[in-house]
């Protein structure tokens, strides 16, 4: 098997399926809310595994919240920033290519009479930053709304341009950040980052499903999504899985610990496949300084759809748009608005790679490629 979707998911590594067995132990299935040993040891290794997470991230433990997903963690930042910061305004910006965990948010805000501002983006994914000084500038703006790493891309935001925008224009405006696909492919720091809300998803970085991160800084006020029993100071109730955090800190100490390694053998892969794919007339949609870990390509003559079953046939595993709206059937919009049009956009296959991918797997899917062009070009 060549699994080139780890943008989609990854798979638990073999030190998170080790520690979800031990916690799985009697002695760590205590709830971290008894006033008994069970629960005050449950307690003190959750919020142990909330200050390395946050270590790992540039963080105070105060700071970070366990969700069950990055999308949870959106909608918690978004609509609970809006919602307890009525003073801030009534004004979100943001992009059309956003995940649409976000992009759900904001619309739901718009309904509910918010003011959502989107900016254009360029070909290379980036927003157009004239029009966030623009934007930033006619009217009070609660909060900036972005993405660190297309999902469906890898396209970069310009970070630290934005930052240096909102602290020059309008420092109380607050930024919302998805780093879901940056986690463990570049480094995070959140205060040096300086963002005030950021999400984080732990079955992107090796991990399990189940398990995310929202950041919140301290300081920053925001309403609680999930509302019961007071767990996590009030800001996401519900019985704390030690079990989940756990294999969330060590997905994230091991991505950590293999980013450089791995950002040096993904880049060659990915290098490797531009050249050989672009000598085969697809066309590369993902920006030349996209993350490495994400390659957006489309294959002349070939819908999405069909060449993601053509690659099936050889045990290859890729995506057309991403995962959660891939059975929709829809042309992607993340390159629809990023200016590709939409005959290439139906073309569009998105290879995305992880630390246990090889070059020898490229080899084999470009070897691939040319078999099925070989064997299934008559479908064109
Ligand atoms: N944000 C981005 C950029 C993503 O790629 C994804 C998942 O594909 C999400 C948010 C949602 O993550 P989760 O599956 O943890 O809800």
């Amino acid at each position: 098997m060549i699994y080139f979707d780890n943008s989609a998911t990854t798979f638990p590594s073999d030190r998170v399926r080790t520690v979800i067995n031990d916690m799985l132990r009697d002695e760590f299935s205590g709830n971290p809310g008894s006033l008994h040993k069970l629960g005050v040891a449950a307690d003190k290794a959750y919020c142990d595994t909330q200050a390395k997470v946050a270590d790992l991230l540039g963080a105070y433990g105060s700071e970070i919240i366990f969700t069950s997903c990055a999308t949870e963690s959106a909608n918690t930042a978004i609509r609970g920033f809006m919602s307890r910061n009525g003073r801030a305004g009534k004004r979100v910006i943001s992009t059309r290519t956003e995940h649409k965990a976000s992009l759900e948010c904001l619309a739901l805000l718009e309904k509910s009479g918010y003011e959502v501002v989107y900016l254009p983006v360029g070909t290379d994914g980036k927003p157009d930053l004239a029009e966030l000084e623009k934007a930033m500038t006619v009217e009070k703006t609660a909060l900036l709304c972005f993405t660190l790493v297309n999902n469906e891309t890898g396209s970069v935001l310009p970070l630290d341009q934005i930052t240096a925008l909102r602290n020059r224009l309008s420092p109380d405006t607050k930024i919302y950040l998805d780093a879901v696909q940056a986690l463990g492919k570049m480094p995070i720091n959140l205060h040096k980052m300086n963002v005030d809300m950021c999400s984080f998803s732990g079955h992107k970085i090796h991990s399990v499903k189940g398990n995310g991160v929202l950041y919140v800084k301290d300081g920053v006020r925001i309403d609680p999504f999930i509302l019961g029993g007071g767990q996590q100071k009030g800001m996401r109730s519900g019985t704390q899985s030690l079990l989940l955090a756990k294999a969330f800190e060590v997905a994230l100490e091991e991505a950590v610990e293999t980013m450089d390694g791995s950002h040096e053998d993904i880049s060659k892969i990915n290098e490797y496949l531009r050249k050989e794919l672009t000598k085969r007339d697809a066309r590369i949609l993902s920006p030349d300084d996209a993350l490495p870990n994400v390659l957006n390509v489309a294959f002349e003559g070939f819908e999405s759809e069909t060449m993601l079953h053509c690659l099936e046939i050889y045990d290859i595993f890729v995506s057309t748009v991403s995962a959660c709206s891939s059975k929709a059937k829809k042309v992607s919009y993340v390159l629809l608005e990023s200016g590709v049009d939409r005959k290439t956009a139906a073309n569009a296959v998105r290879l995305s790679f992880s630390r246990y991918n090889t070059m020898k797997e490229a080899e084999d899917f470009i070897k691939t490629v040319d078999d099925i062009y070989d064997k299934f070009a008559v479908m064109k």
